[in-house]
Parts: structure tokens; sequence; C-alpha cells
């Protein structure tokens, strides 16, 4: 660990890099090894047995097998969990692997099959939660109604927060002290470390879709869940078991990615300020959702969260037609799921990421949503004025168009 003391800018560059120089190397090394020698029989079986359980090597041991465990994962799950402040961190092959760990570690020897979710979520989640594929039941439920939905067998109480895709801020304090002794896992992709800290607000778990932010750069997919020591070795055991372990390149991408985590966020995040309120002047937009643009009455803008990070969504005024021409016209924007790397991308969450959520819960189709990346702002204002000019052209020239609204 590194010392607290340390601004989080400094400890994102140096965190999880105390064994370099014993080893003499100044980058990240890339250790690819599926196997490792064993010293001799006993300790080898030994130090299988603890990993295999959740434990981390033991002394003198052998890492044996790399299922069970990687020191290039290792090292990025220390600075991982430096940054939220946390004392252990689980990376996994994807944010829905660590999801589906969570939900298996806190279900399948427990006894409990009940979990509580907090909707709006990501798409994927509430697909796995509502699919049946983990044999869990799911009460779906707004923040408020979440000590209702607590049962004696509750097992888990998920949310999200900025919620995707409508940036809804959910008051983790506030689920925190309805769920009562029930454990809290936080998604907190969208905030990263850099703004909220979950477990510093009473979460069990700080969840990552690693793939986006934390990486940053759209070439690694990833998940990672900050927790506690026990946790962290409930959720190794489903790891090793599964095999749901992230390969070492992506872990080293991933380190790599987070040394300039702060100064990406901090800049996104100021040119999503500039992008959204350009945004809300525009005659084509009827809303656009960023934390605090309606308003943050519950003032949890810098209690909870240490700004208002870089994703938005608008709601258009010529509904679907016109998220269809918008995404298509933009050029600088690309179309395409995920977000939270450095170039910018545009997205439709109701025929997208949000299809598999039932129609209830799903955004309505006028939503398109935006992931601002490191482009100039000027630029990318300019790149959805050229689309929204073509939004107009397209609306003047079809009649479908009109009744559209
Ligand atoms: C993308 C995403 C996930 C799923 O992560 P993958 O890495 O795609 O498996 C979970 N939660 C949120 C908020 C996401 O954006």
């Amino acid at each position: 660990m590194e010392t607290p003391q340390l601004h989080p800018d400094t400890r994102a560059i140096h965190a999880g890099r105390d064994d370099l120089e014993a080893l003499g190397v100044h980058a990240l090394p890339i250790d690819l090894s599926t196997t490792n020698p064993l010293p001799d029989i006993e300790r080898g079986g030994d130090s299988y047995e603890a990993m295999a359980l959740g434990g981390r090597p033991i002394d003198g041991g052998s890492l044996v097998y790399a299922r069970l465990w990687n020191p290039t994962v290792g090292r990025f799950e220390e600075a991982l969990a430096d940054l939220e402040g946390a004392s252990a961190s689980v990376a996994f092959s994807s944010g829905m692997a660590a999801m589906t760990a969570v939900i298996l570690a806190h279900t399948g020897t427990t006894g409990k099959r009940h979990i509580v979710a907090v909707r709006p979520l990501y798409g994927g989640t509430d697909h796995l939660l509502g699919s049946g594929l983990l044999g869990v039941e799911t009460t779906f439920c707004e923040e408020a109604e979440v000590a209702d939905a607590v049962r004696a067998d509750t097992a888990l109480v998920i949310v999200e927060t900025p919620a995707n895709p409508t940036l809804e801020l959910v008051d983790i304090t506030g689920v925190v002290a309805r769920a009562g002794s029930v454990p809290v896992v936080v998604d907190n992709t969208f905030a990263t470390p850099v703004l909220q800290n979950p477990i510093a607000l009473g979460a069990r778990m700080s969840l990552h879709s690693a793939t986006k932010y934390l990486g940053g750069h759209g070439d690694v997919i990833a998940g990672v869940v900050a927790c506690d020591e026990e946790t962290a070795e409930a959720l190794r055991r489903v790891r090793a078991v599964t095999g749901a372990i992230l390969h070492p390149l992506g872990a080293y991408l991933l380190h790599r990615g987070l040394a300039t985590l702060p100064i990406r966020m901090q800049r996104q995040q100021e040119t999503a300020r500039a992008v959204a309120s350009w945004l809300a002047d525009h005659p084509a937009v009827a809303e656009v959702f960023y934390p605090g643009a309606g308003g943050d009455p519950r003032g949890l803008i810098g209690r909870q969260m240490r700004g208002t990070g870089a994703m938005l969504a608008v709601r258009l005024r010529g509904g679907f037609e016109a998220a269809s021409v918008l995404a298509a016209s933009v050029s600088l924007f690309t179309h395409a799921v995920s977000l939270g790397g450095v170039d910018s991308l545009i997205q439709h969450p109701a025929a997208l990421t949000h299809r598999p959520v039932p129609p209830e819960a799903r955004p309505s189709a006028d939503i398109v949503r935006l992931s601002i990346g490191l482009e100039h702002p000027g630029d990318l204002i300019a790149d959805l004025e050229a689309g929204f000019a073509e939004v107009s052209d397209a609306a003047a020239s079809d009649t479908f168009f009109s009744t559209a609204s």
C-alpha cells in the first residue's frame, strides 16, 4: 500500500509498484506464466489449497497455476484497492464476470437467494438479475423502497450511481442505512475512484467495469471489485473455481491506464460540462441528463461524488428518428456502445445497451447517450452542431418525421 497521505493523483501513478525496485525494473512487468514451479509436493499442495479457497499465496510456496494467482493482476488489484481506499480488490475477465462473482459469493453457499436491485441499472446487470441464470430471485425497486424490499433471505443490495443511462444519482449512505445488515455493492463504473469512493460511504463493495474509464482506451475488457479482505477471499474463491480470471496483458493495460485516470477524468468532465451546457440551450434538445442538471436537492454532488463526471444523455425533440439521424451524422463521436475512453462515443440505450431491460424499465426511445472523451470541446460541439443540422434537414424533408415528436 502507498502512503495514504499522498494525493490520489500521485497514488494513481505510484500505487501497486512497490516491488518494482527490488525486481530491478521500472515499467510494470508482465508475467505470462500459466504454471509455476513447485518447491516440493507439500508446499505446492498447501499453496494450491490456500489459493483455491480464495487466500493469498503462502510464504515460501508457489503460485501454482495462473487461474489461482498472477503477479501482474495482483499489482493492478493493489493499485485499484489503494485508489478506492479499500484493503483489497479482485479483478475479473469483465465487469459482468465481476458482478456474477459478487452474486455467487453472496448467494451460493450462504443459504440466501434473494437480491434487491435499485433501478435503473446497466442493461447487462438488469438482464443477468432477471434471467434466472444464477438461480437468484430479484426484487427491483427504487431507492426509497430498499428497506421494504429487504427480506430475511436477502443476500445483497445492488445499486449503480450515477445510473446508466439517465445519470440519476442514488444516495449511497441512504441505501446502506435502508439495507441494514445486508451488504451493498455499488457499481462505481461511471464515477470511478477519482470522483467517488462507495466504501467510505458504507458500501461493502465498489464494482467497476474496468473496460470503461479504468482502462480508458477502449482496448481491454475487464472488471474489478474493491472490498475488505474477507469479501476478497470469497470473490477470489469464485474466480479460482469458475475461471473468470483477468489476463495479465489486460491487467497491465489497466494498471498503466490508472496512472492517467485522475487527469483524464478531470479533463473529460470539464469538456462534458461545456457540452452539457451547450446542449441545454439547443432547440433540438428537450432535456439534458447530467448529474446536477435537474438540481441536486440532496446535495450529493460534493458530499458523495466529487464532481459530475463525463457521461451525459439527451432527450431529443425529434424522438427516435432524430436519434437515428444524429448517431449516423456525427463523425468525431463514434456511433458505438461502451464508454469512458479517450475518444467520444454516442449510442442509443433503448436499442442497444438497455435492450434486454424489460419495457417498463427501458429508457425511452428519444434518448441518446454521449461519452465525452479527450477531444477539444469546440470540435465536439461543432460535430454535434453539424449532426443536428442533418437532423433538422431530415425533419424538413421527411413527413414520417413530423409525426415523431
Ligand atoms: C459496461 C458496464 C458493465 C459491464 O461491464 P463489462 O466489462 O462490459 O462486462 C457494468 N456496469 C456498467 C455501469 C457498465 O457501463
